[in-house]
This record gives C-alpha cells, structure tokens and sequence, in this order.
C-alpha cells in the first residue's frame, strides 16, 4: 500500500487512495492534522504530535518544532541529552504517520510518497528521502506540493480544459504554481517561490511587535520558556484574527503581566514586509508560463497561512478577483499526495491521467568568460537546465579550460538565478583531470539529469578520452552518506516510542500542565488535584478506569479553555 505524506512545518497528514478517491487517515486522537513536534518525555521515551506540542511550552529543552526548515542542513538540535539532525525528528513525525496509517489499513505500509516545497533543493529533498528511509519507508516519490494540491483540485475537473494558480503559504515556505489542464493531462507551467517565507514568520513579526510596543529588553528573548509562551499566545492570536477582528494578548514574565490589543490593521501593518514578498515569486511564475493574470481561470489557495484575511486580501488584490474557496487549505497538499499514490500505484480510476511537473531552479556550473586575449572573468553561472523546463530532463553543454595544458578543471555546481555563481546555493563539485593537450583539445562534456523528484545528476566527459567523472552529491555536509544513515538507522531504533494506545492519555497530562503553568490560585491547585487523580488512575493500569479518567480530565480542560469570563486570568495567558 502506497500512502500520500504532506510533512509540514507545521504539521503533517498522511492519506491513501481507497475506492476511487483520496482519503485522509486520522491520528491515535481521531485528529488527521499531526503537529510536527517531537518531544523527549521524562523517562525518555519520544512523543510525537499534539502531545509534545504542549511540552515545547512546559519543557523546551526536550521538545522541537519547525525542524522541516533545517532539513539538509547538518544542524544538531538538542533534545535533553541527545542530540538529532533535522531528518531524523522529521523520521520520528513520519514514523508516527506510518503507525496511525497501519493501525487504520490493518496492514503494513512501506512505501510513500512524501511531499516538499516546489523550492525545496537538492540537499533537503535527499534529506526527505533519508527521514522516509529512518522510519522504514521506501520514498518512491518526492512530490512538489504546490503540484500536490493542484493534483487535488484538478482530479475533479480533469475532462475540462482549465488554467490555474495554486497559491501555497505554509508554516515555513511559500510555493506558487502554474497549471494548465487539457484534455486528462495535467501540465505544471512554471512554479516559484520562497523557502524562508510562511505563516511562522507572521508570528515572529507579531513578537517583534510586542517587544517593540512594551519595550521589553532583549534579554528576554534568551528565555526559551517565555519566548515559546509568547510564540503559542501569538499563534494564538493569528488565529483568532482569521475569524475576528480583534484579539488580546496576555503574557506573564515572572511577576510582570503583559497585554497587548492586536487588530487586522496592526497585523497587516507589522506583517506588510513579508506581504510585499509574496508579489515577486507569483509574477515571476506566471511570466515563465507566458500567462496573463485574466487567463487564469482560477485561484486555488493551499497551505493553512492561507487562512489570514490579511493574506486573501493581498491575493484578491494581486489578481483582481477572489481566489476558489471551498477546498480546506491544510489538507489540499496530502490529498494531492494519496491522489499521486493512486497514480504511482497503477489505480484504474486514473488510467489516463497524465502529470508533469517542472524544474522550479535553474541549475547549472561556474565558468570564466574571456574578456581579451589576456583576461579573464571568474565565477559566472552558466545554467545548463533553465528553471521551469519540463523533467524528467537531460541536458548537455561542452566546456573547454582556459589555457593550455592545464591538468584539471573544477567544476562546481549550483542552483539559482544570479549571474554570480556564489551568490547562487552550491550543490557539489567535480574535479576532472584532463589529458595533456592545447586549451581546444581538452573539451569536456557536461550532463545534467534532473528526475520528477527533483535530484540531480551530474556526469562529465572528457571528450578526446571519453573517461567521466560523476558528481557525489553526499559529501554535502547537508546530506547524510549510505554509511551514515545506516548509523542513524541503529540510534534511533534504540529510543523508546511512547506505545500508540497511550497516547491519549499521555496528550491530556501535558496538556494540563501546560495549561496549570498558565493558571495561579484556586484554579491551579483545583487543576493540580485533578491531574494528579488522572495520574493515579494511570498507574493503576486498569484501562476502563483510565479512559473515564481521561474524559473527566479532558471536560475540565475544555471547560478551564472554553469560559474566559469565569476565569479572565487564563484568556490568552502564556
Ligand atoms: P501548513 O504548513 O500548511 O500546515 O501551515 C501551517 C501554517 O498555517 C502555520 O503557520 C499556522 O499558523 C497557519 N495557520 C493555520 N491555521 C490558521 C488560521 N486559522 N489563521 C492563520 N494562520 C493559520
């Protein structure tokens, strides 16, 4: 069984295509939105989703988020003692998926399809691919989610013709894409986008905004308990401002109590640099795909920072009409993935469904141009695959070195549209040793490949030779070789996985003390005493007496997050 997986920054969805159509699996909790948090509890066992969620604002140190914006980097992020690459927290959110996905199927599920931003770049898509393989899946495709949620749109008008834009801002990336649909086939024009731009950065401009408005010394921001209440309070606040026009902030800083009044100019105001970034990537996609705004028949949104009004203003404002509604942006992306399982998986239902997909960068090599017979200027970026061609593509150039007899050329690597190589992202490099000869007889060939997901080959020839020398992209410090995967593989298959039928329970405890380090007097120790019985039915191990437990726990943790009048000091309090 081929499952779909929209791993977000946020969080993540796994779905499958059952019975002519895209499904979505819910969690342990019922719920199919999975926070993409892990956290390590105290006698170590890892927790993943809601649960740890919770716990980045009671325990910091042993709980991570966002980690899907270092994917490809070699950060380390400390988790308590341990310490964890970006692909491997991501394996562990995958690893949950993957169990919620076979307790739901009663069967195994080893292959996927795993989605990433269109801009994603080599190295954080062969991170990708290595977090599937830490939690035991064979990735058989990196999808783009903008084509994802065009997949998921597009399924149910694939015997019109149509042309549309689909406009994703996530938590941490942007993407837009370009479709034109004909005839079953279902073309992606151009795609463009922004890899350090989503809804999270809305959020930090708001705790920017904070800062500013109380004056609150920077040293605050070097208390990762206060700076995580402040972030969830904002986040908080971001969503209360996508269903109403005003909100308030509460946060406490040891004795000292903090408000603030937030409303959708402010928001609009504070967030406006980041609004302004979100015109570039839309016409510079639409230019590549030769489209006007007035051919685009319609506007899909994907992705939940989709949901600010702020946002949908700017989009009406960028298009002159308002984008398609009625598809729920957050999880557009995963029904687009199960659809691609469908696809890859042979459904008769998608027999003559056609999809193709293209190169969002371009990529291409660093060469010296000659100025005269004497000079020459270094570090120009050649392309040799344009961005926006359609892939699978192969594409060779010939290059030839700059003087005579020389020994070997360096050949590096890298994707972007500068004219300065490094000002372009590096991706490797190639030494080639060259035959001794006169500058024209030592040319060399290179070919660049580039596969529907997205990875790139590199291969030079030497032409009077024919000896080639391929690129190994592994060495990137940002991507994990064969050999240490395999090592990883055996370290994370030491740590213990909270057991799948606890976590409930395990939800509701760090949700109310998340919630008991919010309240004071009565309120807390009334919340003290109840999570304490909890605690003692849990240790009992009786299971009936534990899940009547849990629902007289969770009634008071809804109630303690439901009636602000009763209780003004917990609205919004972090
Ligand atoms: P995704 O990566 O698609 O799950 O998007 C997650 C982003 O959407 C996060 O930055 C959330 O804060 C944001 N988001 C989700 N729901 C809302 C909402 N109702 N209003 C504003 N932002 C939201």
């Amino acid at each position: 069984m081929i499952v779909g997986i929209d791993l977000g920054t946020t969080n993540s969805l796994i779905a499958v295509w059952q019975d002519g159509a895209p499904r979505l699996i819910p969690n342990s909790l019922g719920e199919v939105m999975t926070p993409s948090c892990v956290s390590i509890d105290d006698d170590g066992t890892v927790l993943v989703g809601r649960a740890a969620r919770d716990r980045l604002q009671t325990h910091p140190a042993h709980s991570a988020a966002l980690f899907k914006r270092h994917m490809g980097s070699a950060k380390a992020i400390p988790l308590g003692t341990r310490s964890f690459r970006p692909e491997e927290l991501s394996a562990l959110v995958l690893r949950a998926l993957k169990e919620d996905a076979e307790a739901a199927l009663g069967m195994p599920v080893t292959e996927a399809i795993i989605t990433v931003p269109a801009y994603f770049s080599d190295a954080q898509r062969k991170a990708t691919r290595a977090a599937g393989q830490l939690a035991g899946l064979t990735v058989e495709r990196l999808l783009n989610e903008p084509t994802a949620a065009a997949l998921a749109y597009g399924i149910h008008l694939r015997d019109r013709e149509s042309k549309f834009l689909v406009f994703d801002l996530g938590g941490g990336t942007f993407d837009v894409s370009v479709l034109d649909l004909f005839e079953n086939v279902m073309e992606v024009r151009a795609s463009g986008g922004d890899n350090f731009l989503g809804g999270e950065d809305f959020v930090a401009c708001l705790v920017d905004l904070f800062f500013a408005t109380h004056k609150l010394a920077p040293s605050y921001r070097k208390e990762p308990a206060f700076m995580q209440r402040l972030g969830a309070q904002m986040e908080l606040a971001k969503r209360a401002l996508s269903d109403a026009p005003r909100t308030v902030v509460r946060v406490s800083a040891g004795k000292a109590d903090f408000e603030m009044a937030l409303d959708q100019a402010m928001l609009a105001q504070a967030c406006a640099p980041l609004l302004a970034r979100l015109r570039a990537p839309v016409d510079r996609a639409l230019r590549d795909a030769g489209m006007g705004c007035d051919e685009l028949d319609n506007i899909v949104l994907a992705g939940g920072a989709t949901r600010m009004p702020v946002v949908r203003r700017m989009v009406e404002a960028m298009f002159g009409r308002p984008p398609a509604c009625g598809i729920n942006p957050d999880e557009v992306v995963a029904l687009g993935a199960a659809v691609q399982a469908g696809l890859c998986g042979n459904d008769a239902a998608l027999d003559d469904v056609v999809m193709t997909d293209v190169a969002p960068y371009s990529l291409g090599i660093d060469v010296s141009v000659k100025m005269d017979e004497q000079t020459y200027s270094h570090g120009h970026f050649d392309p040799i695959i344009e961005r926006n061609s359609m892939v699978p593509i192969s594409r060779v150039k010939h290059y030839a070195p700059v003087s005579d007899y020389q020994q070997y050329l360096d050949i590096h690597v890298y994707q972007g549209e500068s004219r300065r190589a490094d000002e372009n992202i590096v991706l490797g490099a190639l030494h080639v040793a060259l035959p001794r000869g006169l500058r024209h007889e030592c040319g060399v060939e290179v070919r660049f490949t580039y596969d529907v997901n997205g990875i790139l080959q590199v291969e030079a020839t030497v032409l009077r030779t024919g000896e080639t020398r391929s690129l190994v992209i592994e060495d990137n410090p940002g991507v994990l070789s064969k050999a240490e995967i395999a090592e990883r593989l055996a370290s994370l298959a030491d740590l213990k996985i909270h057991p799948r039928d606890r976590i409930e329970f395990r939800t509701a405890v760090a949700r109310g003390d998340r919630l008991y380090q919010q309240l004071r007097g009565d309120a807390r120790e009334a919340l003290g005493t109840q999570l304490l019985q909890f605690e003692s039915a849990l240790a009992s191990q009786d299971r009936r007496q534990c899940e009547l437990a849990c629902k007289a726990l969770l009634r008071v943790l809804d109630a303690i997050e439901s009636t602000p009048v009763l209780a003004p000091e917990l609205v919004n309090e972090g």
